[in-house]
């Protein structure tokens, strides 16, 4: 299995350069050169089976000759068992066509222990016996950084630093980054929004010269082996639902479009997703993408789901390419004038081939709100709100027999403030989050300027 670049430099790389690099060395998101694809008698063969057992069959596709069987299926086992429900993402029924996909019961409470615990046991697993120590350098807004963090720290090959925006996340989501104590682990509250946050780090991976020099390596979403970590749940949810007999629906909480793309990837590989509602809050760029075929950034609004505070969608990247029918340079030639004006107007013939899968909706901070206290009364669920702008997104989706499946992204324990707001009752605790506000809290700050977050990674790096 090998990789190329969305805007098509360098040579094609293996998964473990994938893996390590993060971003591709041109500015681009590596893609798998081919995709690979089930048949419609593997995917029934799922049925049943634990969730780490599926993990195997979809990353090993991925994966290549990287590891063996054997390896890949231990690392797997080993990283859901993490995971504090025995089905590692259960799913909710909340109404007769409605599906909540529970993805918060990993160590940190959210969607990204997913992918992240996979993540930091391939990277020990490429790197051993290696001699190099890396530097992860995270862009977070709020939960792939403390995702990260709880992957990472003592790991043997890998030292991270997050970066979160200052005062915009909330303060469990804080907690759970910046009260490890692991000496390979550094967390800096940058004064900006999430997009400042990941403009540094996509600047320290333009600098090739500081790149090598520290050894720069990338776990956002941007990194290929979270979308192939993703995907499993989408054939997991789908198998148990009824695929690959009947098709399935599903509405997703979009930032960054790593968890929607990671969706369109199941597709790809035979998966029958008759359509994905991409549920954005405020900061709706995807959203309008897909409804006026304009993807252009706009100022970033603070709102409950602070983990979607993005305007800049990264893996849209990817998406773009595929819906350009795979042509690097116009994909190059779009995201670099994205870069610099904000904007890219999409072709008809594009925004055609994005909406026959996905239809987007932005949801408005009172509307998540009133979605958080309806659910509670109608259901007894608790949601946080991430969780409840994907609810009420599938509440408008167009009309199917098919079963929608609303991706529940986090517990609500991490967002007690925006839960209290909207039902006037605390959501309890989580036994994964007791103990988070008698630790010490340790972090930096930095302004948002790509020299300063430079020194501050090489200074660490070095010592
Ligand atoms: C990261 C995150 C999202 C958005 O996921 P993307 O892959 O960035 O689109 C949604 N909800 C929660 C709770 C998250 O942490």
């Amino acid at each position: 299995m090998r990789y190329v670049s969305t805007r098509g430099g360098g040579a094609p790389a293996d998964f473990s350069q994938v893996l390590l690099a993060g971003l591709a060395p041109d500015g681009g998101l590596y893609v798998p050169e081919e995709w690979p694809s089930f048949t419609s008698d593997q995917i029934a063969a799922f049925a049943g089976r634990p969730y780490w057992e599926v993990a195997t069959e979809v990353l090993s596709r991925f994966t290549g000759n990287t590891f063996s069987r054997e390896r890949l299926g231990a690392i797997c086992q080993d990283a859901y068992a993490t995971f504090a429900h025995p089905a590692v993402t259960p799913l909710k029924q909340l109404d007769s066509g409605l599906f909540l996909l529970e993805l918060f019961h990993g160590p940190t409470l959210a969607f990204k222990d997913v992918a992240m615990q996979l993540l930091a046991r391939l990277y020990d697993a490429v790197l051993a016996g290696s001699g190099r120590t890396l530097t992860i350098v995270c862009a977070t807004s709020g939960d792939t950084g403390g995702a990260a963090v709880e992957a990472f720290r003592g790991a043997r090959h890998a030292r991270i630093v997050a970066l979160f925006p200052e005062g915009r996340i909330s303060e469990v989501q804080r907690r759970f980054m910046t009260t490890a104590a692991d000496a390979n682990v550094r967390t800096v509250a940058v004064k900006g929004s999430f997009d400042d946050c990941q403009a540094l780090v996509k600047a320290m991976f333009r600098d090739e010269a500081f790149r090598t020099e520290v050894d720069l390596s990338g776990v956002n979403s941007i990194n290929w082996a979270r979308i192939a970590a993703q995907a499993v749940y989408y054939f997991v949810s789908a198998v148990a639902l009824g695929a690959p007999h009947r098709p399935v629906r599903f509405a997703v909480p979009t930032g960054n479009f790593g968890d929607a793309f990671a969706g369109y990837a199941a597709r790809r590989m035979g998966l029958d997703v008759e359509r994905i509602t991409v549920a954005t809050n405020s900061n709706d760029i995807v959203a309008r993408a897909l409804g006026d075929g304009r993807y252009q950034t706009g100022p970033v609004a603070v709102t409950q789901s602070p983990a979607m505070d993005i305007q800049v969608a990264s893996n849209f990247e990817r998406l773009y390419f595929e819906a350009s029918r795979r042509d690097a340079v116009e994909t190059a030639r779009a995201f670099e004038a994205f870069a610099g004006q904000g904007l890219i107007d999409l072709a008809p013939q594009a925004l055609a081939y994005m909406r026959d899968l996905f239809e987007g909706r932005m949801v408005s901070e009172d509307e998540t709100a009133r979605t958080i206290l309806s659910t509670l009364n109608e259901t007894g669920e608790v949601i946080d709100p991430h969780t409840a702008v994907g609810v009420a997104a599938a509440r408008y989706a167009s009309a199917s027999s098919s079963p929608l499946v609303a991706l529940s992204t986090a517990h609500p324990a991490k967002f007690p403030e925006a839960v209290r707001a909207a039902t006037g009752a605390e959501p309890a605790l989580h036994v994964r989050s007791r103990g988070l506000f008698d630790k010490v809290e340790r972090f930096d700050r930095l302004p948002a300027d790509v020299e300063a977050a430079k020194a501050y990674v090489r200074t660490f790096a070095r010592g």
